[in-house]
């Protein structure tokens, strides 16, 4: 493995121009002038503690440093940091030589985290030498699973452990060395949990290899670092029979900064007060952070933490309209006592079309409003949106085309769908827009109890937004709410059917949501006044169908 390391830095270097190598030497120039500032003594005490070299980086705040050096390996960092000490502390070699051995252990305060060390979802261990590195085992995963992201948002949680460690080794450093300059000036002020630089290590290289922006995105990667010792450090302190008065005292005061919120400097701060506060306010604590006792603390964590990488996307959405030929579909899949009602479902024949195609999770179907499953949809359609769930594939606008040929050349002819196009979520506002005043017609067949007079014909006719009171139907009782809701009868238009006198085809234009079988039988008076109560007679709907609804949403253009 390092010697494939080696060779990729090799390979890398061969296709540097001369200017990118010059500009190459002098970052590096610049890196090791920047570790040279850095104190001998506090770097061994950090590296002694266990902490892998970019915990150390980032506890002196140099995270700007590490991030624009993102294919430089862990094997490289150490080199250059045990280089520069050597340089100025002879004996250096001799501890860090001893120490370099830990590379191949994790982090105790990142717990591999910043080295890239962690268990897959299959439980082994893998490690990265680079962010670089670290950043193609994300990018190879989304590219495969997701044909087309335009930007993604990246999202990491890492275990209250991790904040802990930051915070006790912060507090650690703060104790011993607020009074030295180079604290003073730098790391005190520049602290950068590690979540923070993890994700200021990756976010570049990620967006070079996807070749997208981060930003707040529909498209997101979820990074999950969780550990399996998933004790506190309270039940670790109880289990080993340690001081629990003191060592609780710590760890509350720990606490208060919130496990899953970033440990920032203020929020030490306001804990803390000052450098001189630490000692007064809580001199218990501040025996507890000497070096042995933090070791202790973070030697009880034993392995790296496990990563799941997940990514997902926001819904998308498809818009149409869709028409509905049988008397025997529902709109939505309709299932009682396990018996399916209908033959299909509008619902399923198409969402059954989109949702292969997208790769999505699911999908849910949304209609404007709904007809009874024996009434077919006819004349201009239903405006509908399917909503897919984390869509792999976002499919191009003559992909969206071959789903409505796909759909309308199925063989059951049960449903055909017009203007299929992608929408954003404004879809919603579409379908919303105007609900309430949107009309609808109908073609009923009506048969009455006594045979059609031409006065029934015309007295019908003549009737003009007439004001219908219905209370909620029996047939939905048990559904909805008993209410009494006013709707308006636009106007009607009634035809004979020729070779029976009982029978007429009523055309009709109602305001949304008016009960049009109700309307036609007077549902036992529920609904007046009704076809029946005009006519003075018997009446019963035989079918059904819907003719037009009056939406602007997804027609066509
Ligand atoms: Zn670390």
């Amino acid at each position: 493995m390092a010697g494939e390391v080696a060779a990729a830095e090799v390979i890398g270097v061969k296709h540097l121009s001369s200017a990118e190598a010059a500009a190459e030497e002098e970052k590096l120039r610049l890196l090791r002038e920047a570790v040279h500032a850095l104190p001998v003594s506090a770097v061994k005490d950090l590296w002694s503690i266990g902490a892998c070299v970019r915990c150390i980086f980032r506890l002196f705040g140099l995270h700007e440093l590490m991030c624009s050096h993102p294919s430089l390996s862990i094997s490289k960092w150490c080199d250059i940091l045990e280089d520069v000490m050597r340089n100025k502390d002879g004996e250096f070699n001799e501890q860090s030589h001893q120490e370099r051995s830990r590379e191949t252990n994790f982090c105790k305060i990142c717990l591999g985290i910043l080295q890239f060390l962690y268990y897959d979802d299959t439980g082994t261990l893998l490690k990265k030498y680079s962010a670089d590195d670290f950043a193609v085992v994300i990018s190879e995963l989304v590219k495969q699973q997701y044909q087309q992201i335009d930007s993604f948002s990246l999202e990491v949680s890492l275990p209250s452990v991790v904040t802990e460690n930051d915070q006790a080794v912060w507090l650690y450093m703060k104790n011993k060395y607020r009074h030295e300059l180079w604290f003073q000036e730098k790391a005190e002020c520049q602290f950068i949990s590690t979540k923070d630089i993890f994700k200021l290590l990756v976010i570049n290289p990620l967006q070079r290899l996807l070749g997208v922006k981060s930003t707040q995105s529909s498209f997101r990667v979820r990074l999950t670092y969780s550990h399996s010792d998933a004790l506190t450090r309270d039940d670790v302190q109880e289990g080993n029979g340690g001081n629990k008065r003191r060592k609780t005292g710590f760890t509350g005061d720990l606490k208060t900064t919130g496990e899953s919120v970033t440990p920032h400097v203020e929020s030490f701060d306001s804990n803390i007060v000052d450098g001189d506060g630490l000692t007064k306010v809580c001199p218990k604590e501040a025996q507890d952070l000497s070096c042995n006792n933090l070791m202790a603390k973070l030697d009880k964590v034993g392995k790296p933490c496990s990563l799941a990488i997940h990514c997902c996307r926001s819904s998308t959405y498809i818009g149409g309209r869709y028409l509905k030929y049988s008397r025997n579909v529902s709109q939505t899949r309709w299932v009682i006592d396990d018996e399916r009602m209908g033959e299909a479902s509008v619902e399923e024949i198409i969402g059954g079309a989109i949702l292969p195609i997208f790769q999505g999770d699911n999908y849910k179907f949304h209609a404007a409003g709904r007809e009874d499953i024996d009434v077919r949809m006819l004349g201009t359609g239903r405006p509908f949106l399917v909503e897919i769930q984390n869509a792999r594939q976002v499919p191009s606008e003559a992909l969206i085309k071959e789903i409505e040929k796909k759909i309308n050349s199925l063989e059951s002819q049960y449903v055909r769908v017009k203007n299929l196009r992608a929408v954003g979520s404004q879809g919603w506002d579409l379908m919303r827009e105007g609900e309430a005043e949107k009309q609808k017609q109908y073609a009923a067949l009506v048969w009455i109890s006594r045979p059609v007079s031409d006065e029934d014909l015309q007295t019908i006719s003549s009737l003009k937004e007439l004001k219908v009171a219905q209370k909620t139907p029996i047939r939905v009782l048990h559904r909805r709410s008993p209410l009494e809701r006013e709707k308006i009868i636009h106007w009607m238009q009634v035809e004979r059917v020729s070779g029976s006198s009982q029978y007429l085809l009523l055309h009709l234009c109602t305001q949304a949501g008016t009960y049009i079988k109700e309307f036609v039988h007077g549902d036992f008076g529920r609904t007046q006044p009704s076809i029946g109560s005009i006519l003075g007679c018997r009446t019963e709907i035989l079918q059904l169908d819907v003719t037009d609804v009056k939406m602007d949403c997804f027609q066509e253009e």
